[in-house]
């Protein structure tokens, strides 16, 4: 299928962005890396009357390191972020999903704000930044807001986005120190959506866990944190017994969707499965940190 007819403007610039947005009212649509979107046009699954380029404005593709975070400009794109020894050193759980995020064609074109706003329920991208406590910048037509990525999810492709809202930058916290991390994945091939995907940092004092994170996508209509599981590993080590309580607490919150690829069943213990090898090997790396 061909895309339906549409306009086109080519914005230089946020302001120039937003402005065509606003006066297309809800009309328009903002394309990025195109990945997604070009396909749900061709699909005529989408009819905006207007498509917003943002790949011409200069300045929105960065990563750049502060004392305590990561910004990351809204258009960079997947392979910059796989590739990059700033994200490598400091959150390498970001590194390491990348990986699994599509082809490498892909991944050359995609962008993480046009990921994190088209918010596919098995993605990566939007699993790593709740589990990282990633924050977004958005400018719109009223001015600029700062949302966090939990708030930003609302549901299955559905996004805290206004009809003139552009996303500029994700900023993600560093890790802390003695901090290890963990992501699992199974696709059907390599480069598919995810079946299912877990990720987990556990910081670790004196032997014991001072701060865990967990989250799963592929499993409901946006990615999750765990926090029953977090609770329970905060002040202990991880034994074999802990780790199975964590594992039940990640398969009791959540609800998987049956569907061609697998059953809900199936997923729910996947994540567990998948959960649980995160965070040993969290775990492994927290104590190798501290040694
Ligand atoms: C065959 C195939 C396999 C794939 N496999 C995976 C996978 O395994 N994991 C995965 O995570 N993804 C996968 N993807 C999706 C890919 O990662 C996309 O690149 C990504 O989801 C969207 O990024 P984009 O820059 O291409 O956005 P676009 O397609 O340009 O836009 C997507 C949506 O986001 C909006 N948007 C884009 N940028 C912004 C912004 N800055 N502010 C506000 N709204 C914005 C657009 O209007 C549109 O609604 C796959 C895609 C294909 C075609």
């Amino acid at each position: 299928m061909k895309p339906p007819v549409f306009d086109y403007i080519a914005a230089t610039s946020v302001d120039m962005a937003v402005a065509a947005l606003a006066e297309a009212r809800g009309e328009a649509k903002i394309i990025a890396g195109g990945q997604s979107l070009v396909p749900m046009l061709n699909f005529r699954l989408l009819h905006p009357a207007i498509l917003v380029d943002i790949n011409r404005i200069s300045g929105l593709a960065y990563i750049e390191e502060t004392a305590a975070e990561i910004r990351v400009g809204a258009l960079t794109r997947h392979y910059q972020l796989e590739t990059s020894a700033v994200i490598a050193r400091h959150l390498p759980v970001l590194s390491a999903a990348m990986t699994h995020v599509a082809h490498l064609a892909i991944r050359n074109r995609g962008t993480i704000g046009g990921s994190l706003s088209h918010a596919d329920p098995a993605a990566e991208l939007p699993m790593i930044a709740i589990l990282l406590d990633a924050k977004l910048h958005i400018a719109s037509a009223s001015g600029k807001r700062t949302v966090a990525a939990r708030d930003f999810l609302l549901d299955a492709m559905t996004v805290d986005l206004a009809d003139s809202d552009i996303v500029t930058e994700i900023v993600l916290p560093k890790l802390p120190p003695r901090t290890g991390w963990g992501f699992e994945e199974v696709a059907r091939r390599h480069g598919d959506f995810a079946l299912a995907a877990a990720a987990a940092t556990l910081t670790v004092s004196d032997g014991i866990i001072t701060q865990a994170r967990v989250a799963v996508t592929g499993v409901g209509p946006t990615a999750l944190r765990v926090g029953g599981a977090e609770a329970l590993l905060i002040g202990r080590a991880l034994e074999q017994s802990l780790m199975s309580r964590a594992i039940g607490a990640v398969r009791a919150a959540i609800t998987p969707e049956t569907d061609l690829h697998a059953s809900s069943d199936y997923r729910r213990h996947l994540a567990g499965v998948l959960a649980g090898r995160a965070l040993s090997a969290a775990w492994r790396r927290a104590l190798a940190c501290a040694a």
